[in-house]
């Protein structure tokens, strides 16, 4: 009927964590527990909504498919919540800088650095004698490279 997240204190003073199954929503606790310390309605979390409970034939121990999380046996898919998961972008390239053109508001160039070479996408790349624009060099002078 409802799962329930119980906490309470072991013989050696630590705390333990388990889940366990009440047959009705209300948590009835038995003998044997040790000191109680807190219970909450638990829920077993998956990240699609497509889950489904399966009973291994291998180890006969109950799971949360496609998550392939463990069980307990009296898990019925009421006790079972679907929470998205959150995709965090991380930045492709660290060694990229960007340069807004004086002469193009709006417009930028790009420094790409990889190991001694730097490339940098502005004109000034050609019309530099050294083949280095001032990009290229505002960037050589920031990680401090002559
Ligand atoms: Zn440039």
């Amino acid at each position: 009927m409802a799962l329930w997240k119980f906490v309470n204190l072991n013989k050696h003073g630590n705390f333990r964590t388990r889940i366990i199954h009440s047959e009705t929503s209300a948590l009835t606790i038995g003998q044997g527990f040790g000191d109680f310390v807190g219970a909450s309605r638990f829920h077993y979390k998956s990240r699609t909504p497509y889950h489904g409970l399966m009973t291994s034939p291998v180890d006969g121990k109950k799971y949360l498919t496609p998550d392939w999380i463990v069980v307990v046996p009296e898990t019925t898919l009421e006790d079972i919540v679907h929470i998205p998961v959150v995709k965090v972008e991380i930045p492709k390239e660290k060694n990229e800088w960007m340069f807004e053109s004086s002469s193009s508001p709006g417009l930028f160039y790009k420094v790409n650095q990889s190991g001694d070479n730097y490339k940098c996408n502005c004109p000034g790349v050609w019309r530099a004698k050294d083949g280095q624009c001032r990009h290229m060099k505002e960037v050589m002078q920031e990680l401090n490279i002559k």
